[in-house]
């Protein structure tokens, strides 16, 4: 039997803009939820759920790790039957961890975005929303900072409205703003809400005063009509003039948030203790149990589409979707399971690996304490210890029932930079630790450079690969020292050809014969490679296609303009020709390798770069100088537009990566330390001519 029954779970995660208030939000969760009995403020660099040293110096949280906690909500008529499950996926907050989000919205049920109460909706909210949209995950939206100087509930709810989605909806109105807030007015209930004691721990709730009571009418009668929009009987009742009951609108509410129709949105302040426990009540009313959602579907070994039932006598599948490096127990694989159970001692077989790894120990993690745990039932979330080779994205499955559960996209790194070892004794550890470090995180790669025999380590952004190397000194004991940041050039045709590629010898001993034409033509920008076998009437016997594809490919990562790979490429094999003796598959494979490169020369070829979508928000006097110096970075300006009444101004612009680098000092020198921006990969485009003559020659 299940220790807790599934449709009382909530998996689900904290999603916010860096600074938006998320960590402090989780913070204030662990606390009333009397895990944590400490409130850790974030600026003291003691809260919980950042457990990494270099998070805590940075005050970012960068790995998604699982935390399970229990909550009554504030109403509850019978405490111990209303209780919910929490188990709360920490998601990160910079943009260069995009990664990170996308794989904790892949097994959460349920987010909560927190906004900041004076910015409103952010370029990294509106990214993060969008992925939760891919994934249809329902969501609560939090207004959080209204004790900020500037704040504004309405401006952050209308910007909810205009970016994000039409089907946000008031469930709160607050009481003030700034050092004025004081609570909220709960539109379901129509009760006043402040909270007491010194960390807010006693909700207080009473009669709305005076002064908000004719607006909490006009907006509750809003509020209720876009709820019962949903619902037939309800709307045929309403418009006959009866009473909705409170328990009534919440559960059509909950019905139209699990379908990703209404999205309602509270406010608060996490850091003055207010209207969180309220978001924890929206979170047990509101957000889906892993029942409430379609189950996961995957593939079986004969290939056909299953699904995963979120049944504990369904066979046993979770998703691995995230491991990490713990001090004291070593290493720790997050997992989800979607369906079945698993008891410790078990074996599942990793179908990606093909291997079965026994189960020793499977972990709960509360805020503060590991819980060791017998048997994981459906819908849960756990870490177990030890996994030998067991990645983020993996399924783990009952081995008389292998399942490929869908994956994680995972995106192409754009930066990267050599690194080697300070002395002898650092190379060996280095590479054991970089591995670890790639196994955790997929947008982490790791490469030797042929030529120069160096270690080239790529990632999303400087800031991630600044993360990495830290990691190495801090945590891995390993000095090192590295290069400048690259940027991860690309190559591309843009012109269609055909050319032939022949590796023949045949002087003395052992000949080898291998010839092939190739035709060569441009692919849509991000699809990638496409290989495609036109060979007819055996002009190259079927065991030498595969060896060809393999020296294409080859000579594609080596490059042949500038030694960047080469992408979004169709390659036809269309004709050739073998020798009944000599032929081997290495023979084709190097004619293969000599076709791509000379097929490409004749197509066109170009240099493609990442392009960042870059967000700069600067005050408006100092708005000449930051576009002017845009310009010069050969950057477009798209779009500039005003942030509230605190003569900010936005303005978005699409910007070579190349031409970033230390742009947050130039930034802060520019604007007297005001302006703030963020940046985020968008696509890859052809460099200009004279540009690409300067990479060429190394130059940049
Ligand atoms: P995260 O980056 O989204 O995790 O944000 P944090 O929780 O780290 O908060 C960023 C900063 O905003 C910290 O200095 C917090 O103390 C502060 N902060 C968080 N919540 C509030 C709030 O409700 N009001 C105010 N005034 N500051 C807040």
């Amino acid at each position: 039997m299940a220790d807790y029954p599934i449709n009382k779970i909530r998996n689900f995660g904290v999603i916010a803009h860096i600074d938006a208030g998320k960590t402090t939000t989780s913070e204030r969760i662990l606390f009333y939820t009397g895990i944590s009995h400490k409130i850790g403020e974030v600026h003291e660099g003691d809260t919980i759920m950042d457990w990494m040293e270099q998070e805590r110096e940075r005050g970012i949280t960068i790995t998604a790790a699982a935390t399970t906690a229990y909550w009554s909500p504030t109403d509850a008529k019978d405490k111990e039957a209303e209780k919910v499950k929490l188990n709360i996926i920490d998601t990160p907050g910079h943009i260069d961890f995009t990664i990170e989000v996308k794989r904790s919205l892949r097994v959460l049920d349920g987010a909560v975005v927190v906004f900041d109460g004076v910015a409103g909706v952010e370029p990294q909210s509106e990214t993060n929303w969008r992925y939760a949209d891919d994934y249809k995950v329902p969501r609560i939206c939090f207004i959080n900072k209204l004790d900020r100087l500037g704040a504004s509930f309405d401006r952050s709810f209308k910007s909810i409205l205009e970016r994000l989605s039409p089907n946000g909806l008031k469930l709160q109105i607050p009481d003030g703003h700034e050092d004025q807030f004081k609570g909220v007015v709960d539109l379901l209930t129509m009760e006043y809400v402040t909270s007491e004691g010194q960390k807010g721990e006693k909700v207080i709730k009473g009669p709305i005063p005076e002064h908000l009571k004719a607006e909490a009418e006009r907006e509750r009668a809003n509020t209720v009509e876009k709820i019962v929009e949903h619902d037939d009987q309800a709307m045929a009742d309403y418009l006959e003039g009866k009473e909705i009951s409170v328990d009534r609108l919440r559960q059509i509410l909950r019905k139209a948030v699990i379908e990703n129709k209404i999205f309602p949105v509270f406010c608060g302040s996490a850091l003055k203790n207010k209207g969180v426990q309220l978001i924890l009540d929206a979170v047990a009313y509101y957000l889906p149990s892993p029942l409430d959602i379609p189950p996961a579907v995957g593939v079986d070994s004969k290939g056909q589409s299953v699904e995963a039932k979120p049944d504990d006598n369904f066979y046993f599948s979770a998703l691995a979707f995230k491991t990490a490096t713990d001090p004291f127990v070593g290493s720790l694989t997050f997992f989800r399971v979607y369906s079945g159970k698993l008891s410790s001692g078990s074996y599942v077989l990793n179908t990606r690996s093909g291997q079965q790894e026994r189960i020793s120990r499977i972990v709960r993690l509360h805020a503060n304490q590991r819980e060791e745990i017998k048997e994981i039932y459906a819908g849960n979330i756990a870490a177990t210890v030890g996994l030998k080779d067991t990645k983020t994205g993996d399924t783990l499955c009952d081995p008389e029932h292998p399942i490929i559960l869908e994956g994680i996209d995972i995106p192409e790194p754009v930066i990267s930079l050599r690194i080697e070892p300070k002395t002898k004794a650092d190379q060996e550890k280095m590479s054991l630790s970089l591995r670890k470090l790639s196994d955790e995180d997929p947008t982490f790669r790791i490469k030797t450079d042929e030529e120069t025999a160096e270690t080239i380590i790529s990632g999303m952004g400087e800031l991630h690969l600044e993360i990495i190397v830290d990691r190495l000194k801090r945590e891995f004991g390993v000095g090192v020292n590295v290069g400048r940041p690259q940027v991860a050039y690309k190559e591309t045709i843009t012109g269609t050809a055909e050319a032939e590629g022949k590796y023949i010898r045949q002087s003395g001993g052992r000949g080898q014969y291998g010839h092939v034409w190739l035709r060569i033509e441009p692919k849509e920008r991000g699809s990638g490679f496409e290989f495609v076998n036109a060979i007819r009437g055996g002009s190259i016997p079927e065991e030498f296609i595969n060896p060809t594809e393999k020296g294409v490919r080859e000579a594609m990562d080596k490059g042949v303009l500038a030694g960047f790979p080469l992408v979004d490429i169709k390659v036809t094999l269309y004709d050739g020709s073998y020798h009944e003796v000599d032929s081997s598959e290495i023979a084709f494979k190097i004619a293969g390798a000599i076709a791509l490169q000379e097929v490409s020369k004749r197509a066109k070829l170009v240099l493609l770069e990442p392009i960042m979508k870059l967000e700069v928000i600067t005050p408006d006097r100092f708005m000449g100088e930051t576009t002017g110096d845009l310009a010069s970075r050969r950057g477009q300006i798209e779009n500039m537009s005003e942030r509230g009444q605190l003569n900010l101004k936005v303005i978005s612009a699409k910007v070579p990566l190349s031409e970033m680098f230390g742009y947050a000092t130039t930034l802060r020198s520019l604007t007297e330390g005001r302006g703030t921006f963020t940046m985020e990969f968008s696509r890859y485009e052809i460099v200009p001519q004279n540009i690409a003559g300067q990479i060429m020659e190394g130059k940049k």
